[in-house]
């Protein structure tokens, strides 16, 4: 015997959902739990593979169990395809494993005929729905099967009946030559082998490539025998969820069309009413439906779209899946399953995916699919924002004080733009990657930014951006979306967030679940007021140097670092020693009981200069103007000037270096400037004293950057261990600890010998994935993007752990670390911390925790959660 290519749904096994297909498989399980579905069969996803494998030929013995299955239909329908009585109707509908919506194909009455459609209008009594329903088949089969464009097939309104199935077949005879057949079995297989060909059409295959799902699935194909919604008053097609689909509520919820067909609700002609209008009709039909929606969110626990037609007071449901939902309904309703008894708390947290919980966090846009996107670049941080744009830091903020929402837009950003950033609701650049300095800065303010977006092209002279085809001017309204990466002309609609009691719960399993801690990056006392409050069981990583950002600071951190002698750095440093105080104080504060990690001075010095361009144009053009001044003390003005700039640009020459990311920075500046661990050493013990006398449980934790050699380690501990002893004492009461970031291939690779210096570790994955591939984090939004679409790089690497090369090198580190010391802290406070795939990865692997940015807090304890459960 040959291959069974095909099953009918009373005898297919719901659980064979590969060979099935999702549509086959739910009406298999609707079939055998008794629900009324008419009847039909499913033509196997292997039918379709082998169709393909031989060259898009019909594999032996299909058309034989076809016609078998049509007849079996006929005997349980009691009609009879293509006869002059009775006669039977079937849809024949595409169906996939994986839902591919409005991908591939359908065409519903088929069997409609020269001989059935008059003995459909004597059956019926209704010449209408008879012509109606032929003309109906005939445009669907010459659209699918024939391949006529669909405008082509459009007729003028008010031609209907046989005028209308005149004029299609002339269009038909006129685009292809050929004829609609009018013979049932000819008709039912040309249109099976055209569903087959749809899997290979274009949208299909861009769909897939878009959703990552394999080409070698194959689509199923489901005959069955047609209902009629469009009978009249008593008849009508509709679509209903079990819960609601935007709140969540357990209540029905759905739409209901009189005297239609499914298309008539797809294509819009007509506005359809609530479902429970259908009570007012037909109360049975009513009662019977919302009781068999129960069962069905009872067989499948989950939230039920059920699609239904009812024919003369007949219910029929023609198909059920579950539910594509908001991120409120997602959480409420898992949360309400719970106490209804119908899933168990591990399967609620498993169903609520990252991108749920991240729109429950922030606000978001709500973009029609017709809303066309001025740019687009990378989502760096979620969220939306509406307002004016703005090109500079001083003009965002003088505009939002003057009460405007504003939108900053830059090539990129610097520590010279931070008190716009502050201002702005967003922030939108030309160039940077996700861990550029706009994106690191406004993912840790949980501001909305896009960066990288590489088709915008920025004018702060003339005051505009141009992107493809459109030119915008300081002041005009734009929308960010940061969770898509996206901006749009003019003010998009949003929703705000609000986080009730059903979060609450369900993170409150996720927190028992999962078995990572979860910190968060932070540098300021609001910030980690805000983590804490997200539920941050600590701070991972405070970067000193984000500290330096605002007003004056910056100004005598340039200074410091600009120093040419020691004499000047101890005086600026002295300058900037309270400021730190204060701030690691009101730090300690907010975490009172939880370790706070704080990183030692970390400046890329590029980020802090000043311009070399802007300082020599400066420079110019007072030499220009000391030409032709004539007033002394105009002179002596501009040649103070002149020195002052002169000494500027010499030593920013002096200090520039080829490659930033590579040269002097990280512990490199406090080995070579023990004044500055020291300084900030001290900011923090005296922080902590103070705290401490407060009564408030300050744990700080001193981390080092960028460390490749152990010995660099060693020199910074010593002077971090001297300062305490100074400021402290001995019984102080307050403990500390002195550990080292893991962010160099070398650092990874020796960490069993640096962890005989560190008292914790934790790794900096976002310099580790700049040095292990050999790739400037700030360059890289070139061309990743295109690497992505190539397929050269499954995602960008800075924002999902690349985890074959630096996964490896995190793995090896975790490993050696504990090689050394069992006991060690080991932790992952690279932008990856906050980034579920990643999570997942690092789930794995025997570290302790997580740090991200205060509002991703959320996002990586459920991640965590998941990775417990292992849910990829
Ligand atoms: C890192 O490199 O991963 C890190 C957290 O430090 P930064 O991003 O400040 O370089
Ligand atoms: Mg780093």
């Amino acid at each position: 015997m040959g291959e069974q290519w095909v099953v009918d749904f009373d005898a297919s096994d719901e659980a064979d959902r590969n060979l099935l297909g999702g549509k086959g498989a739910g009406l298999s399980g609707m079939t055998k739990a008794g629900l009324p579905v008419p009847p039909g069969f499913t033509i196997t996803t292997a039918a379709c593979r082998a169709y393909y494998d031989a060259d898009r030929t019909i594999p032996d013995g299909l058309w034989e169990q076809v016609d078998e299955a049509i007849a079996r239909l006929e005997e349980s329908t009691g009609k009879h395809f293509g006869g002059d009585a009775d006669p039977l109707l079937v849809s024949v509908r595409s169906g996939a494993a994986i839902s591919m919506p409005g991908m591939m194909d359908t065409v519903l009455n088929l069997g409609l005929s020269a001989t059935t459609a008059p003995a459909l209008e004597r059956l019926t009594g209704d010449a209408r729905f008879a012509a109606d329903s032929h003309r109906r088949f005939v445009q669907m089969y010459a659209e699918i099967v024939l391949g006529i464009d669909h405008d082509r097939l459009r007729l003028p309104t008010g031609v209907e009946g046989p005028e209308a199935l005149r004029r299609l077949r002339h269009i038909v005879r006129d685009q292809t030559g050929a004829v609609v057949p009018d013979e049932p079995h000819e008709q039912l297989r040309s249109t099976i082998a055209s569903v087959f060909d749809s899997w290979m059409n274009r949208r299909a295959i861009d769909y897939r490539a878009l959703n990552g799902i394999p080409d070698d699935l194959y689509t199923a194909v489901n005959v069955q025998a047609m209902v009629f919604g469009n009978t009249g008053p008593t008849s009508g097609t509709g679509v209903l969820f079990t819960r609601n689909p935007t709140t969540g509520e357990r209540a029905i919820y759905g739409e209901y069309l009189e005297d239609a067909q499914g298309e008539d609700v797809v294509a819009g002609i007509r506005t359809p009413r609530p479902v429970a209008a259908l009570a007012e009709v037909s109360p049975a039909v009513y009662a019977q439906l919302t009781e068999v929606a129960q069962q069905l969110e009872q067989t499948y626990r989950d939230v039920q779209d059920i699609e239904f037609t009812v024919e003369r007071e007949q219910l029929f449901l023609l198909q059920t899946r579950n539910a594509k939902r908001t991120g409120r309904a997602a959480i409420r309703s898992v949360v309400d399953m719970v106490d209804e008894g119908l899933i168990e708390r591990e399967e609620a947290v498993r169903r609520v995916s990252p991108e749920r919980l991240e729109e429950l966090l922030h606000p978001v846009v709500q973009a029609l699919p017709t809303t066309r996107a001025l740019t687009s670049g990378l989502p760096a941080s979620p969220g939306g924002a509406s307002g004016i744009v703005s090109f500079s830091a001083d003009e965002a903020v003088a505009l939002t004080e003057a009460g405007h929402d504003v939108i900053l837009v830059r090539h990129e950003t610097s520590p010279d733009d931070f008190h716009g950033m502050v201002a702005a609701k967003a922030v939108v650049t030309s160039r940077g990657g996700v861990t550029s300095h706009a994106a690191v800065v406004a993912r840790g303010m949980g501001k909305c930014c896009v960066v990288g977006c590489e088709d915008m092209f920025v004018d702060y002279v003339k005051q505009i951006f141009l992107t493809d085809g459109a030119t915008l001017s300081a002041g005009d309204v734009i929308t960010v979306d940061g969770t898509a990466g996206i901006v749009y002309a003019g003010a998009v609609p949003m929703v705000e967030p609000e986080l009730d009691d059903y979060y609450d719960r369900l993170m409150g399993w996720v927190d028992d679940i999962r078995r990572l801690d979860v910190r968060a990056n932070a540098d300021t006392g609001a910030d980690a007021a805000v983590a804490r409050r997200l539920g941050a069981q600590g701070i991972g990583l405070c970067r000193t140097e984000h500290m330096f950002f605002e007003g004056e600071r910056i100004d005598v951190m340039r200074r410091m670092i600009m120093a040419p002698n020691q004499t000047v750095r101890n005086e600026a440093l002295a300058e900037l020693e309270p400021f730190q105080t204060d701030d690691f104080e009101q730090l300690f504060a907010s975490m009172d009981g939880l370790p706070v990690t704080i990183r030692l001075l970390d400046p890329p010095l590029h980020e802090f200069l000043p311009s070399r361009s802007e300082t020599a144009t400066a420079l110019v053009n007072r030499k220009l103007q000391l030409r032709t001044a004539t007033d002394l003390g105009r002179i002596d003005t501009l040649l103070e000037e002149i020195n002052e700039l002169q000494a500027t640009l010499d030593q920013v020459e002096r200090l520039s270096e080829a490659n930033p990311m590579l040269g002097h920075r990280g512990c490199r500046v406090g080995v070579s400037y023990p004044e500055i661990t020291r300084m900030q050493s001290r900011a923090i013990f005296t922080a902590a004293l103070r705290c401490s006398e407060r009564g408030i449980d300050a744990r700080p934790e001193i981390m080092v950057p960028l460390v490749a050699f152990s010995t660099e380690l060693s020199n910074q501990r010593d002077i971090v261990e001297a300062v305490a002893l100074d400021v402290l004492g001995s019984d102080s009461g307050v403990e500390y600890r002195v550990g080292t970031m893991i962010e160099l291939p070398r650092a990874a690779l020796t960490a069993d010998e640096i962890c005989t210096v560190a008292e914790f570790v934790s790794f900096g994955t976002n310099d580790l994935t700049q040095t292990t591939l050999g790739l400037s984090r700030d360059d890289s939004s070139r061309f990743l993007p295109g690497y992505v679409r190539k397929g050269i790089t499954h995602a960008d690497p800075f924002q999902q752990i690349d985890e074959r090369g630096v996964g490896q090198l995190v793995a090896r580190g975790v490993e050696l670390s504990r090689s050394a010391n069992d006991d060690i802290k080991v932790g992952v406070c690279g932008e990856h911390g906050g980034d579920p795939a990643s999570i997942a990865f690092l789930g794995r692997l025997a570290i302790d925790y997580v740090s991200c940015s205060p509002y991703r807090v959320p996002i990586a304890r459920l991640s965590a959660a998941h990775a417990a459960l292992e849910v990829s």
